[in-house]
């Protein structure tokens, strides 16, 4: 079916090696959830119709292993396919077989992709931000 629009498709060999994902739009309200984070996706995503395979276009850019300030710094989590429902560290949440997760091995610690970017903020919380956030308590300081 060509000429149906301008559709924009990609390969990710990391979340869909075996065929290539199509730029789709979700209409707000979509029932669609993403294959990698699980949750709701509404405007721009990407999609196999065969497999019915759905997912976030932010989700295609996480990162395969990060290090999380709350866990340990000396481990990395790595993006791992869940082969078992396992229980989010973070959320208290389930996530199902053949979702995402950042799984620790050594420690069985485990976190949605959905947390990374909550991972990217809370490191840029220097103690200089903290500070500022309680200056905003003016005349309410008790000794
Ligand atoms: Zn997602
Ligand atoms: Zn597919
Ligand atoms: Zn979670
Ligand atoms: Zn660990």
């Amino acid at each position: 079916m060509a000429g149906a629009g301008a559709t924009t498709t990609i390969r990710s060999s990391l979340f869909h090696a075996q065929h290539p994902l199509n730029q789709y739009h979700y209409a707000e309200g979509s029932a669609y959830r993403c294959d990698a984070c699980e949750l709701r996706i509404t405007g721009i995503g990407f999609r196999c119709g065969e497999c019915d395979f759905d997912i976030h276009a932010a989700c295609l850019g996480l990162p395969v292993s990060i290090s999380l300030a709350k866990h340990s710094r000396e481990h990395d989590l790595t993006l791992t396919r869940l082969k078992a429902s396992r229980w989010c560290d973070v959320c208290k949440e389930t996530s199902h077989a053949g979702c995402y997760m950042y799984l620790c091995a050594p420690c069985n610690y485990d976190v949605h992709p959905r947390w990374w970017r909550w991972v990217v903020v809370t490191r840029r919380h220097t103690r200089h931000d903290l500070m500022t956030i309680s200056k905003k308590n003016k005349g309410t300081v008790r000794s």
